[in-house]
């Protein structure tokens, strides 16, 4: 098959199949080499590779968003609509939505929670959040109160069933989001959408 164009190169149609691995073990071998050697061709698959995983985060976004309709505000600086595109951009391209505490980064209580951004939600789906102190190190133990779901951190990690979670998120008496230590201190948190962006 015509799978080069006339300088050697694998044409858009293969870099793309091959990017989303569905060719046959021979041709995705053939490319491989090819781009192995190719400067160009490396450069567009590195484009190509980008333009896909952002793809993917882009429809996880449609979905979480769709959770959080209730409280639209809790996402609008995600969203683009009260805050600049940028934000939405850093957390389309991380994957993850970003909250910290109140507090100043260098506070022995501050913490920084990133909730995964689902590839599709159901009612049966998690959410998964991962509970983060100074310098990125998981905090243990605590609890986590996400839109008023209370949830308990093991390992630095808390989740809830999407269905569940659904029915906290309805009621506008519930604040967004809090850490309380096993110390028993709690502190309230924000959306930081660049989190890592700005690292
Ligand atoms: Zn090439």
């Amino acid at each position: 098959m015509a799978i080069h164009e006339n300088n050697g190169c694998p044409n858009r149609e293969l870099m793309n199949a091959f990017v989303e691995r569905t060719l046959p073990p021979e041709t995705a071998g053939d490319v491989a080499m090819h781009v192995s050697h190719c400067e160009r061709c490396r450069t567009g698959m590195r484009e190509l590779v980008l333009v896909k995983a952002q793809e993917k985060v882009r429809e996880r976004w449609t979905s979480i968003r769709e959770v959080f309709a209730p409280r639209r505000e809790y996402l609008a600086a995600a969203d683009g609509q009260t805050a600049d595109q940028l934000q939405h951009d850093a957390a389309v391209r991380s994957g993850f939505i970003h909250f910290t505490a109140h507090l100043d980064e260098n506070d022995a209580d501050f913490w920084h929670v990133k909730l995964a951004l689902p590839t599709v939600i159901t009612n049966k789906s998690r959410l998964r959040l991962q509970v983060l102190g100074k310098n990125e190190q998981r905090i243990e133990r605590g609890e986590l109160v996400f839109c008023g779901a209370k949830m308990p951190v093991e390992q630095g990690r808390a989740s809830m069933l999407v269905s569940e979670f659904r029915a906290y998120i309805k009621n506008p008496e519930n604040s967004m989001i809090s850490f309380r230590r096993a110390t028993g201190r709690e502190i309230e948190g924000i959306p930081v959408l660049a989190y890592d962006m700005q690292r």
